[in-house]
């Protein structure tokens, strides 16, 4: 059963997804999304297609408890794809070229445009979970897009914030912001003339990090192809400090949050891509525990700014 559930005590929606016990936990001996698989074409380079368990779903089934007063539920209307990013099965992201990346961010932003086609469609939310840590059931490089039928939480606080400073300063939060952390310069991964990237002032976990375009766009649906390249390479040279400091495979989470092209909210957004490695050392993870589960108060057991001084030690060269 799969519908949205009404919490009115903090006054937001969540989702049940029954249906998603049954998936497949990490086959070891096959996958589904190695060509060859009859799953997935014979040969592609990246590849779009329908998540075989949705949290979401078109048509939505019918919710497996009727509304009541006290009691809200909505149907789980939405759209959910799985992006391969490559057809071979061992290279990750961080291992990518350039010119194949460059596929990936057109296929995000192609698909970001066409799922805003469907008037239902209220967010897009394209992301990556990797690594068995975040709970990542097909071991394959992929990354997801999601259609919601509504503006998720953590976007939406963003959104209002970002659209009142703007109505209030008349300039853009993000960018005011990037331009008092370049002048301050000790949170600041790289600023390669395209893309800024910062272990944020509020980071709430030792090593996330912040990367935004320096041409202040609201969502993808704005950057041309060239743009696109020089975002895929700071996502990558980030991802790719990661690794020279954990010196293995690690598990995050990747994410993009950006303006719908259409609607009230997003006037002050900036495009960014938000990237959460959870671990704080390399043998060692940070964990949601009482205060940041039970209370949603952050503790940060380091300062942001010397993890991105150690992370700056990190940094792969900038590729061409
Ligand atoms: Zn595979
Ligand atoms: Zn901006
Ligand atoms: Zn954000």
């Amino acid at each position: 059963m799969s519908e949205m559930r009404w919490d009115p005590i903090r006054g937001e929606w969540l989702v049940t997804a029954t249906h998603r016990m049954d998936r497949p936990q990490m086959p070891r001996d096959w996958c589904p999304f190695c060509p060859g698989s009859g799953r997935v074409p014979e040969h592609y380079d990246v590849h779009i297609f329908p998540n075989d368990f949705p949290s979401f779903a078109t048509p939505p089934p019918e919710p497996g408890l009727s509304a009541t007063k006290e009691w809200r539920t909505r149907k789980s209307w939405g759209v959910c794809d799985v992006v391969l990013y490559h057809p071979d099965h061992h290279r990750d992201f961080v291992n990518l070229e350039l010119d194949h990346l460059h596929k990936i961010g057109r296929l995000w932003r192609q698909r970001y445009l066409e799922l805003f086609k469907n008037k239902r469609v209220k967010y897009v939310f394209i992301f990556e979970n990797h690594g068995e840590e975040i709970g990542v059931t097909m071991p394959h490089p992929h990354g997801q897009i999601y259609g919601f039928p509504l503006v998720p939480p953590i976007p939406a606080r963003e959104m209002k914030r970002a659209d009142a400073y703007r109505a209030k300063h008349g300039s853009c939060l993000h960018c005011d912001l990037l331009a008092a952390d370049r002048a301050d310069g000790r949170r600041v991964l790289f600023d390669d003339g395209a893309w800024t990237a910062i272990v944020p002032y509020y980071a709430r976990w030792p090593f996330e990090a912040h990367l935004y375009p320096n041409r202040c766009v609201q969502h993808l649906g704005q950057l041309d192809d060239a743009e696109l390249r020089p975002m895929m390479r700071a996502i990558k040279r980030v991802l790719g400090a990661y690794l020279s400091y954990y010196g293995k495979t690690y598990p995050y989470i990747l994410c993009f949050h950006q303006a719908p092209p259409r609607g009230p909210l997003g006037k002050g957004a900036h495009l960014h891509v938000e990237l959460y490695p959870i671990r704080r050392s390399p043998t060692k993870m940070k964990y949601r525990a009482g205060c940041e589960t039970g209370a949603g108060l952050f503790i940060n057991d380091s300062y942001p700014e010397e993890k991105a001084a150690e992370l700056r030690e990190h940094l792969p060269p900038l590729e061409d």
